[in-house]
This record gives C-alpha cells, sequence and structure tokens, in this order.
C-alpha cells in the first residue's frame, strides 16, 4: 500500500430538513456547539479530515473549522459528495480512508478504532448492529405479515476502506447510493462487519436531538491533575501552610505568602483543568500579586473549575518537612483548604511526610508539597 496514512472524509452536505429547526442539522446547536463540531472532534486524534459541506455553508465551515479540516464542496448527491472528497486525497500519503456521516455526533474512539482495525485484514469495513426486533410488514395501519431478521443488519458509519479500491469503485458507480458500503458491493469488494454502538446515533428527526443531549449528558468526564511547590525557609516566625499560620523559627520566602500547599493543590486543579499554572493566571511579574494571600489563588482555580461545570471530588495535598509538625494542623488545613474551595472538608486530605534528614527538606532549607485532584463533570 502508499502511503500508509488514514483520511478521514466527514460528509455534512445535505440540507437535513426532516430533523426540523431553521438551520440545517448539522449546524444546530448540540450542548454548546453545532452538532458537527462534536463529530469533527470525535476524529481529531485520527488525522487529516476533508469536512464536506453543502457550497452555501464553506462560509460557517470556515468560521468553525478553519485550519482544522480541509473544506470541500458537495455535490448534487452523497456520492458525488464522497467522490468530490475521494479525489482530493493524495494517495502517495494516504492507504485508507474512513467515510462517515456528519449526523452521526456521538461515534466513540473504540468504534472508530475496531473499523480502522478490521481494514488490515479486509479491504472495506464498517459497523453494523444485528436487528434484533421483530419486523413486520405493514399497510393502512395493520399488520400484513412478519419478515425474518436472521442475517439484517442497522448499517452505521465510520464506514472504512483501503482508498484505490474505493476511489476506483466511486468513479466507476452511477446512480444513487445509500451509503459507501453500497458502492464498495457494486464494485464487488468484500466489506467486513464490525460491531456497531446504540449511541452511534444518526441524527434525523426532531427527537432525535433531545436522545443525543441525553447520551452526552451520561458521558461523564473525570480528571485527575497533580501540582508541586517548593518554598525556601528564611527569617521569620512563622509559616502559612495550607492556608493556616503555624509558629515556627522561621518563616517561608516567597513572592506570595509563600503558602507552598496550597500552591501546589492550586496548580494541580489548573493541571486538572489544562489551564496552566498559577503563574500564567497571577504573574510574579505583576506588583498586583505581591505578598497576595493564596487563598485568591485556591478560589481562582475553584471557580474556573466550577465554570467548566466540574466539581472537586477530592484532593490529596502532602507536605514533605522535618519541621514544624503538620499532624496537630491537619485537620483545620484540610477544613480551610475546602471552605476556600466550596466543597465538603471530608473531600480534602492534608497530611506530611519527612525525607528521613535526606536532602533540601532534610536538611530544613524549605518545604515541598505534593497535591492531587481529581475533578468530576457529570
Ligand atoms: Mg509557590
Amino acid at each position: 500500500m502508499a502511503g500508509g496514512e488514514t483520511a478521514v472524509i466527514i460528509v455534512a452536505a445535505g440540507r437535513g430538513s426532516r430533523a426540523g429547526g431553521d438551520v440545517s442539522k448539522q449546524w444546530r446547536d448540540l450542548r454548546g456547539r453545532p452538532v458537527l463540531a462534536h463529530t469533527v472532534a470525535a476524529f481529531s486524534g485520527i488525522g487529516h479530515i476533508v469536512l464536506v459541506l453543502n457550497p452555501d455553508d464553506m462560509a460557517l465551515g470556515l468560521q468553525h473549522f478553519a485550519g482544522k479540516v480541509v473544506l470541500v464542496a458537495g455535490g448534487d448527491s452523497r456520492n458525488a459528495s464522497v467522490r468530490n472528497a475521494l479525489e482530493v486525497l493524495d494517495p502517495d500519503i494516504f492507504s485508507t480512508v474512513l467515510i462517515h456521516d456528519g449526523a452521526r455526533p456521538l461515534v466513540s474512539s473504540a468504534l472508530i478504532a475496531r473499523v480502522r482495525a478490521a481494514l488490515h485484514t479486509a479491504p472495506a469495513a464498517a459497523p453494523a448492529l444485528a436487528v434484533t426486533d421483530a419486523l413486520w410488514t405493514g399497510a393502512e395501519g395493520r399488520v400484513t405479515g412478519l419478515t425474518p431478521r436472521d442475517g439484517l443488519f442497522r448499517a452505521q458509519t465510520p464506514q472504512g476502506f483501503h482508498l484505490a479500491p474505493i476511489l476506483a469503485a466511486h468513479r466507476a458507480f452511477t446512480g444513487d447510493a445509500k451509503d459507501d458500503v453500497a458502492i464498495a458491493l457494486a464494485a464487488g469488494l468484500d466489506v467486513a462487519i464490525v460491531e456497531g454502538e446504540e449511541d452511534n446515533i444518526k441524527i434525523t428527526w426532531p427527537g432525535d436531538f433531545a436522545r443525543a443531549d441525553r447520551i452526552l449528558g451520561g458521558s461523564m468526564d473525570i480528571r485527575t491533575g497533580n501540582g508541586f511547590d517548593v518554598h525556601a525557609f528564611t527569617e521569620g516566625d512563622h509559616v502559612m501552610l495550607c492556608g493556616v499560620k503555624v509558629p515556627h523559627s522561621r518563616a517561608l520566602l516567597g513572592h506570595s505568602d509563600a503558602d507552598v500547599g496550597m500552591h501546589a493543590l492550586t496548580d494541580a486543579i489548573y493541571g486538572a483543568l489544562a489551564e496552566g499554572d498559577i503563574g500564567r493566571h497571577f504573574p510574579p511579574s505583576d506588583p498586583q500579586w505581591k505578598g497576595a494571600a493564596s487563598h485568591i489563588f485556591l478560589a481562582h482555580a475553584a471557580g474556573l473549575a466550577r465554570d467548566k461545570d466540574y466539581r472537586v471530588s477530592n484532593a490529596d495535598v502532602t507536605l514533605i518537612c522535618e519541621r514544624p509538625k503538620i499532624g496537630p494542623h491537619a485537620v483545620e488545613m484540610a477544613a480551610e483548604l475546602a471552605r476556600i474551595m466550596g466543597v465538603e472538608a471530608d473531600r480534602i486530605s492534608v497530611k506530611a511526610t519527612t525525607s528521613e534528614r535526606l536532602g533540601f527538606t532534610g536538611r530544613e532549607e524549605g518545604i515541598a508539597a505534593i497535591a492531587t485532584v481529581t475533578l468530576v463533570r457529570p
């Protein structure tokens, strides 16, 4: 096979009037972004995406997907649209192609992987679900007969193909086809069936939006972040640790109040959100944060998580020092962190360890802290 890369063609050139609404279904909002944005995101890890749009939708396509996909104008029929996209794929680069309905935004990475894996042993592969309901024929509101369901499947996408044979099949095909498997079969290609998914629905009717919304609502997002911080000792008579003032023969040196535990926890939250670190949100070069109380940072990170619909499921902070002794203050520290973050105290842990007199913490040159946090978006 030439090349070896996999291309993705997402077909969204139809007007989709059956789904109702003023705009065509692929541009309607689903949980804050167009249906098509969900579909494109599902394939973003695969590589090169060619998005086939109605010529009237090109400006919308640029607005949402500039730099992320190659836009191609669709033709008069579905197969004409797919062929337009196939013709722009360089066979020296791509050896396989996945062709997917733009109106199937809920396709899972596992399903995509099954189709790609099947292409190792077959020139074509497509997902499908065996029909499990009884099938009737009917007329005028009455059942007129029964149809055996054995060997019947409901076809889905992405349908995967080796590029050269599906391009040849499209070039040879005349007429109208429901999908690309039909075109592959017309050319005599062997098509492997892989297991489809009930959630991989094609949004067709108005009620499908509500169903897609429910399915997306059930996909919980769980994130873990970690943070690490160190501050050196300096002259002083107390340290601030996890929001609690602890009497000590030294103080911690730092640009803010040097609360090393709270800094580690704040960075863990930013990390879980992929939102950088404290330095990005509160630049040390900005004098307004000099000597700032660290609870400002932690409250900001927790607020950012809330804004993104995450809640703090738990956090665990470990302080690493020989002295001061943390144990007597640990419960108060956890309660203070919980209060600042606006979560229940039993979700927050503060504990301590020494480094067995080894290293900078062992020599009592400073205190280190590590933190882990789990954020959950239901
Ligand atoms: Mg710090």
